[in-house]
């Protein structure tokens, strides 16, 4: 049985370093978290998650700096390669809220960040635990964006980056942050699902350190998302969110929320009862997660075969899922599939209030608009959608969206005509 109990007095294990160590979701072993390279419990290989002496409340949170180091006592070490990541606005769109109809909606553009995705959180402080790791090289399988933030990052820090990436499938922006930050890039003859899988083997045979979310430390940056979006709800309504609404990938976003949550009701900041409901969003042909959640299964069942225009959601084996469902469960959250045009149609909604995002990260509006029109999300909720990554990511995805321009003549009559249509 899956153990995602977090527990306030829980004794530290010996294996702990300064407090931190890692736990077996499935088995409950215990193991040291800096001592080797290790991504999966080595008894069951079941998902590791970071366990720490102290859960942090709000009041633990640093008042001074800003974005993911400032939540440092929910972190392993105080400080990482920084470029600064987190920090990301909490937009208002009044016009979209009204035509959903909730009663508060707000994006969080993760965009913003520094290589332009929420990856940034996630690997500024992996990029730190490889250096306390001693690591010459790290690597990754990517869509697109994990790629760009591990060679960012990794080049800042002076390491060495390798990238995989399924052959003809990742957006344009996406390859040429990987390449001019300096990773080596290679492409794959198959899915995102067949790169990881080579990759996490690489990282087996000790030949690099791995940077998916299938580390748990990455999964520990990503937290710092929920916190953000607790307290900002908190400052400006006085309330915390019902519902976050957010892609779901290989799930890592879904367990570092759930993660973040159930941090603070093991410190006792948050009521069990005030944890927002984590509600995936997937696209219909990468939907492993909606067809577990919509039959009760205790896992997924990988899809060989998956496409979709949000091409950082095309994925068929989400590692994450044995944290990431229950996350979904527990919190009464929920899972639904989007057509490509519905994301399109969200993504121009979006970006006709000034919200510019890439195809996977308007899913999550596509998904709430559907989820509203179905009565499964109330009026009176309040609902934040999370948006992954930036428009410039993916900017054919967004030409093809958007309006052709229209050629006209070199002449300032020609150009008055041309717009009254003579
Ligand atoms: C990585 C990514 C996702 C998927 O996130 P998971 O944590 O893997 O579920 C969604 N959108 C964008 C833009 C991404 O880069
Ligand atoms: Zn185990």
């Amino acid at each position: 049985m899956t153990d995602l109990t977090l527990a306030r007095d829980e004794p530290t294990p010996d294996v702990a370093a300064d407090g931190t160590w890692l736990a077996c979701i499935e088995c409950g072993a215990v193991h040291a978290p800096f001592d080797a390279p290790i991504y999966r419990c080595p008894d069951c290989s079941g998902l590791l998650e970071a366990r720490y002496a102290e859960y942090p409340t709000f009041e633990t949170f640093a008042e001074e700096g800003r974005g993911v180091w400032r939540y440092a006592a929910s972190l392993p070490f105080e400080s990482g390669v920084s470029l600064p990541e987190g920090d990301t606005p909490l937009h208002a769109v009044p016009r979209l809220e009204d035509e959903i109809g909730t009663r508060t909606l707000r994006i969080k553009h993760e965009g913003m960040n520094p290589t332009g995705s929420f990856k940034d959180r996630g690997m500024t402080v992996g990029v730190r635990v490889a250096a306390e790791l001693g690591v010459g090289r790290l690597a990754c399988a990517s869509t697109g964006n994990t790629s760009a933030a591990l060679a960012a990052y990794g080049g800042r820090g002076g390491m060495q980056t390798l990238v995989l990436l399924p052959a003809g499938k990742v957006a344009a922006g996406k390859v040429a942050q990987a390449s001019l930050h300096g990773a080596r890039i290679l492409e794959v003859d198959g899915n995102f699902d067949a790169c990881l899988d080579i990759v996490a083997e690489l990282a087996d045979r000790g030949e690099a350190y791995l940077l998916n979310s299938l580390n748990p430390f990455r999964l520990e940056g990503q937290k710092t998302i929920g916190f953000e979006i607790l307290e900002r709800y908190q400052a400006d309504y006085g309330r915390y969110p019902d519902r976050i609404v957010l892609p779901v990938g290989n799930a890592g976003n879904t367990a570092a929320l759930y993660k973040a949550f159930r941090e603070l009701v093991a410190s006792g900041a948050l009521d069990a009862e005030d944890v927002p409901k984590l509600t995936g969003v997937q696209a219909a042909g990468a939907a492993p997660m909606v067809e577990a959640i919509e039959e009760g299964a205790a896992d997924i069942e990988r899809w060989e075969s998956v496409e979709t225009r949000a091409t950082a959601i095309r994925i068929g084996n989400p590692v994450n899922a044995r944290k990431a469902l229950p996350g979904i469960r527990k919190t009464g959250g929920t899972a639904v599939a989007v057509a490509d045009d519905e994301i399109t149609d969200a993504q121009r909604a979006l970006a006709s209030e000034g919200v510019g995002v890439e195809p996977a990260s308007a899913a999550s509006v596509a998904g709430l608009r559907k989820l509203r029109e179905a009565g499964v999300v109330e009026s009176d909720e309040d609902v934040v959608c999370l948006t992954t990554g930036h428009l410039l990511k993916d900017p054919d995805a967004a030409a093809a969206a958007g309006t052709e321009p229209e050629p006209v003549p070199n002449d300032t009559d020609a150009v008055l005509d041309h717009l009254r249509g003579e």
